[in-house]
């Protein structure tokens, strides 16, 4: 079995040889490695976006793209996936599913993750009466079934 593929699923075109020395690259967390003969650093595709946001604030995808090679859709994916986040003010990439607002990472906008919050614990709450409501009525048709299945 390729264990390499198994245990790194998604690569984000992690960096392994140093370019300077050849040296192991050693993976330091947030998208960051450091060559463990001469120091030198590296960064994966989420480390290079990361930094590029951190030093350009506002920055767009296609910016982003240009500047440090990283497709837009791998930088969609990574601000989707909630890794990413744009920066406040900034021009946004991401767009809210429900309500096409610009929107910093995820999927929906504040209001519209609170509303469909609300909507779900309303639907439950519905459900929940109607289970309280019809419990005895259950209960029967469960016992009913029963003695049918055993019959
Ligand atoms: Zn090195
Ligand atoms: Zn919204």
């Amino acid at each position: 079995m390729d264990r390499e593929n198994l245990l790194m699923p998604e690569t984000f075109n992690i960096p392994r040889v140093c370019g300077k020395c050849g040296g192991v690259m050693v993976f330091k967390g947030l998208g960051e490695y450091r060559c463990e003969e001469c120091g030198e650093l590296a960064y994966d595709d989420y480390g290079k976006v990361r930094c590029y946001i951190e030093e350009h604030k506002g920055a767009t995808a296609a910016e982003i793209e240009a500047a440090v090679g990283v497709s837009q859709k791998t930088i969609r994916r990574l601000l989707r996936e909630g890794r990413l986040e744009v920066a406040e003010g900034s021009r946004a990439f991401l767009r809210c599913d429900l309500c096409d607002r610009p929107i910093r990472s995820g999927r929906y906008c504040p209001d519209c993750e609170v509303k469909m919050h609300r909507n779900l614990e309303a639907k439950q709450r519905e459900q929940h009466k109607r289970d309280l409501q019809g419990f005895g009525l259950g209960q029967q048709e469960a016992e009913g079934q029963k003695r049918f299945t055993r019959h």
